[in-house]
């Protein structure tokens, strides 16, 4: 019998839990011929959700559970998850029902059928304002044009992979992770399912706008270099229309005389290059700041507690490329 293992992110999904555990389970027994396994990692969540989870694995030989020992964000809890599975399938779902658990069986079938990873991609964005659809499609432009690598539109962390694609997926040891990069970095066959979004059952979103802006810029920054190029472009650019025009300048004064003209024009130019400067900083700095988290090493999640074994998923999940 396949072994399945379902990775549950959770940071405050108290209010959800219970409705989600129902759905989830009826799909777990619908699907007969598999041994499921419920991973759910407690992202350092500050309401009764950790309280929740030990219930559910008093209960439910079933439930298996990694508590961090703070927040450290949906990226690291995905991670955990990974790392520490077993499943010859393993599968990613948000606790907050906007990932139909009934797409599983599709999911498991496709695998059956030879695909290495079954993936949701969502079709409409309703129930999303129109400013946050316009900025994530604005994204998948952007980023497309910027990374060699191609980013479904719309493709969710809502998976299911064979264990090879978990074994690629962490052995990327990168601090700064952006799972939508690397799930189509590391390559495979994939099986998209098309998949229309759902409202969250109960409490709320996490993501704030701000938040998501820097996890886009996280994923163009991640998986490219070409914004230092554009600044380097830029910067040439200017210097050379500066040159051009300085020259214009020593050979109209020597010509016509000088005039004191010129005060706007002045101006103007300190402003666009000044702001071309700080921003090609800015550039600079956002991969420095990157550099210097991925040298120090840290590591990416910590774990408080776990009824799960660390020694034996460590010896599972060991790469080896053949
Ligand atoms: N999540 C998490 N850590 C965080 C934020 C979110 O583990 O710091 C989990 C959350 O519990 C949910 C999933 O990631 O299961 C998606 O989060 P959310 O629904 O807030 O994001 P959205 O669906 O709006 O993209
Ligand atoms: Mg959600």
């Amino acid at each position: 019998m396949k072994t399945v293992d379902l990775i549950v992110p959770c940071y405050n999904e108290e209010p959800v839990l219970p409705l989600f555990y129902d759905e989830i389970n009826s799909v777990m027994q619908s699907c007969t011929g598999y041994d499921f396994k419920l991973i759910f990692v407690n992202d350092g969540s500050k309401d009764g959700t950790l309280d929740w989870i030990l219930k559910a694995a008093e209960k439910d030989r079933r439930v298996k559970y990694i508590s961090f020992s703070r927040n450290f964000g949906k990226e690291a809890a995905m991670l955990a998850g990974m790392k520490y599975s077993t499943g010859d399938y393993v599968g990613i779902i948000d606790a907050d029902l906007q990932h139909s658990p009934e797409l599983i069986t599709g999911m498991l079938e496709a695998l059956e059928e030879g695909y290495d990873v079954a993936a949701a991609r969502r079709t409409d964005r309703s129930g999303e304002s129109k400013v946050k659809s316009w900025f994530s499609r604005l994204f998948y432009v952007i980023s497309n044009k910027m990374i060699d690598i191609n980013i479904a539109h719309g493709a969710q962390d809502f998976r299911i992979m064979k264990r090879k694609v978990v074994k690629a997926i962490i052995s990327l040891p990168e601090y700064s992770r952006f799972s939508k990069g690397i799930f189509s970095w590391v390559g495979f066959n994939t099986k998209w399912f098309e998949h229309v979004n759902r409202e969250r059952a109960a409490g709320k979103t996490t993501w704030s706008f701000f938040k998501l802006m820097r996890y886009a810029a996280d994923g163009i920054i991640g998986f490219s270099a070409v914004p230092l190029k554009v600044s380097l472009l830029a910067g040439s650019l200017f210097s050379s229309v500066g040159v051009a025009y300085a020259v214009y300048i020593i050979i109209r004064t020597l010509i016509r005389g000088t005039d004191v003209a010129g005060y706007p024009s002045i101006i103007s130019a300190i402003f666009i290059i000044g702001g071309l400067i700080l921003f090609s900083l800015g550039v600079i700095g956002e991969y420095l700041a990157r550099i210097y988290m991925e040298v120090k090493h840290r590591p990416i999640f910590i774990i408080d507690q776990t009824n799960l074994d660390p020694q034996q998923q460590q010896e599972e999940n060991d790469y080896d490329d053949n």
